[in-house]
């Protein structure tokens, strides 16, 4: 199994990138390596028109990052966008390299509610699960519980799980 690179991405919530280590490492049973942070790839990507992040440059650039055979995943605070949609959770090249993820819509406090630190890591950690599985070549998947179904709203990510369904394991694995 290639190893994982956490990249925080500035500007971003730093605190919550240690305590995906543990549990992405018994989900994709390989090396998680926790990076320094980067702080200009994310500036690169802003977009004046929309205020917001362009995905895709993200992970364009991601994919310069120096690497063996490994899978990278960016994380960052700002909101992301990809021209044919509102804002993205995240984005990554399918079977690819590069995947990145917004902890932006995950918080709690942006839908006027408030904090909620144990509901914010379980966003976080499903939707790096999510973006990492279509690194490792997954798409959308049907189980509902599964972390690669498809969400387009944040109450989406609240019904799925973190874990990956057996067969989405399987074809990791495969
Ligand atoms: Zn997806
Ligand atoms: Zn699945």
């Amino acid at each position: 199994m290639p190893s994982i690179r956490l990249i925080p991405l500035h500007p971003v919530v730093l605190d919550v990138i240690p305590t995906l280590v543990d549990p992405l490492r018994f989900i994709f049973s390989g090396e998680i390596v926790l990076e320094k942070p980067l702080s200009n790839i994310v500036l690169r990507a802003y977009d004046d028109s929309r205020a917001q992040y362009n995905s895709t440059e993200i992970l364009r650039q991601l994919i310069d990052f120096p690497q063996t055979d490994s899978k990278v995943l960016g994380i960052t605070s700002v909101d992301l966008f990809v021209p044919v949609l509102t804002y993205v959770f995240g984005e990554a090249q399918l079977g690819g390299v590069a995947s990145v993820v917004s902890t932006y819509r995950l918080d709690n406090t942006i839908y006027g509610l408030p904090a909620d630190p144990v509901l914010f890591f379980e966003r976080v950690l499903k939707e790096a699960v999510h973006e990492l599985g279509h690194s490792f070549g997954l798409y959308h998947c049907r189980t509902l519980d599964c972390a690669m179904h498809a969400s387009s709203a944040v109450e989406d990510i609240d019904v799925k799980g973190a874990m990956l369904c057996d067969e989405c394991r399987r074809q990791i694995s495969a």
